[in-house]
């Protein structure tokens, strides 16, 4: 007896061992719809020669397993393809050992999959609890199937009476187990992908509160070039010039709008090489009049190196830093930009003397929300910055000290294509050298 509980556990390990590890794996490995469907076939078609191969009561008469389970778990769940093969499998593969078994397997397995054909539809569409039931109770009812038809056909000999009866009743109970932890597997995948979606989702929502206050600088300029605009004594080139600026600046509070609610897909859209000193300058220029009102002294010392990115997104992260920097000295101080090349990789170091920052508040930065602003801060800065970071393939590094400062230095991948030409003339001298 001792045995046959043993030989029903190991069977029971084999059809639970996939059930646990296959869809978390997929999970893990973000595996395409259609192959995930070939490999739980797959994976089921395995469970049912385990089964086959190593039954229970091997020494006895009559041979049992519980091949049926994975049958109909495959057909239920997958559909009418996964149960024509599964079924093939188990006939196919009984007929390689011998034994009367052979036309009971064929007649069961059949009755299986016409049963699911019927079934499967109707089955994923009830809730959690009646596909347990139903599962348990088709699992028992393709049970009593089988030991009728041995009787009837072979005759059941007297040493496996108990084989059978236990039989009959090991075969729902474990079809129960793993049906219900099969349930309680993909009720928890569907709720942690529910639970991403709804974070996403807040905080989008809260992105859009908060665009009101990122796109007020970019207006504020808008509004006080449009004021020069209004002085008499200008040349019409520098109307020009201040006219361009505005329209620049207005499309940039469209662009942070654009970038704010895009945010939760970072990946490069119009991807194109870009000069990071330009950028910088251009982003300088932007923020010059939010330190100019900080008593902040901007210092950069830029190099013209080529990265790859977007453009808007690759601004809106040197803003966002800019923009903390500048906002950790209230009562001034220097805001230091410096560019150079480490290891084939563009580093930006953006520093400041600002109030800096504890242990603490370096372990939750750019954790959405994280704000030491109170009603000023969106607390989502910095997540946008590690976004934008990661999706042009680069790191961040911060280090800082409470009242002495903060510093941030971004490694980016050098366009290696298009070197810019002092890098070019560089590589020459040294050449020569
Ligand atoms: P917000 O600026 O809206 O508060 P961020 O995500 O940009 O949100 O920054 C989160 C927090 O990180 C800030 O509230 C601040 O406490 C801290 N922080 C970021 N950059 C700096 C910096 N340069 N110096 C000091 N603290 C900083
Ligand atoms: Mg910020």
């Amino acid at each position: 007896m001792l045995n046959i509980v043993k030989d029903f556990l190991l069977n029971l390990f084999f059809i639970l061992l996939p059930i646990f590890t296959i869809p978390i794996w997929i999970e893990q490995r973000k595996v395409p719809k259609h192959i995930k469907q070939h490999l739980l076939t797959i994976f089921y078609s395995f469970v049912i020669i385990l089964c086959i191969t190593i039954p229970v009561g091997a020494d006895k008469v009559s041979i049992f397993d519980l091949r049926q389970i994975p049958l109909w778990l495959g057909s239920l769940y997958r559909g009418i393809a996964t149960s024509a093969f599964l079924c093939l499998v188990t006939i196919g593969y009984r007929s390689l050992f011998e034994g009367a078994g052979f036309f009971v397997t064929a007649v069961t397995s059949v009755l299986v999959m016409g049963t699911s054909i019927v079934l499967s539809k109707k089955f994923l569409q009830l809730p959690s609890k009646h596909r347990i039931s139903l599962a348990t109770a088709l699992s028992a009812f393709s049970g009593i199937i089988t030991i009728g038809l041995a009787e009837l056909f072979h005759g059941i000999p007297s040493p496996s009476v108990l084989l059978s009866l236990t039989y009959l009743l090991v075969q729902p109970i474990c079809m129960f187990i793993a049906c219900s932890l099969k349930e309680m597997v993909y009720h928890n995948i569907a709720l942690r992908k529910r639970m991403i979606r709804a974070e996403k989702m807040e905080a989008v929502s809260h992105l859009a509160a908060s665009i009101s206050h990122e796109i007020r600088n970019p207006l504020t300029a808008a509004r006080g070039f449009m004021q020069l605009l209004e002085q008499h004594h200008l040349s019409p080139e520098k109307r020009r010039q201040y006219a361009r600026i505005a329209i620049e600046e207005l499309d940039r509070a469209e662009a942070i709008i654009t970038d704010y609610l895009t945010f939760a897909k970072p990946a490069p859209e119009t991807v194109e090489k870009l000069n990071v000193k330009t950028e910088i300058e251009r982003v300088i220029d932007f923020i010059r009049p939010l330190a100019n009102m900080n008593s902040v002294e901007v210092r950069a010392t830029l190099a013209p190196f080529s990265i790859i990115g977007e453009r808007e997104k690759f601004r809106q992260c040197l803003l966002n830093i800019m923009k903390n920097a500048i906002e950790a000295m209230p009562n001034g101080g220097v805001l230091q930009i410096y560019v150079s090349i480490e290891k084939r990789r563009v580093l930006i170091r953006i520093s400041d003397t600002g109030v800096g920052m504890t242990k603490e508040q370096m372990e939750r930065l750019g954790e959405p929300y994280f704000t030491t602003k109170e009603i000023k801060g969106t607390g989502l800065g910095m997540m946008v910055v590690y976004r934008i970071i990661e999706s042009m393939n680069g790191t961040i590094h911060i280090q800082s000290e409470v009242h002495k400062g903060t510093e941030v230095s971004i490694y980016l991948p050098l366009s290696s294509s298009h070197l810019p030409q002092e890098v070019r003339k560089a590589k020459k001298i040294f050449a020569v050298l």
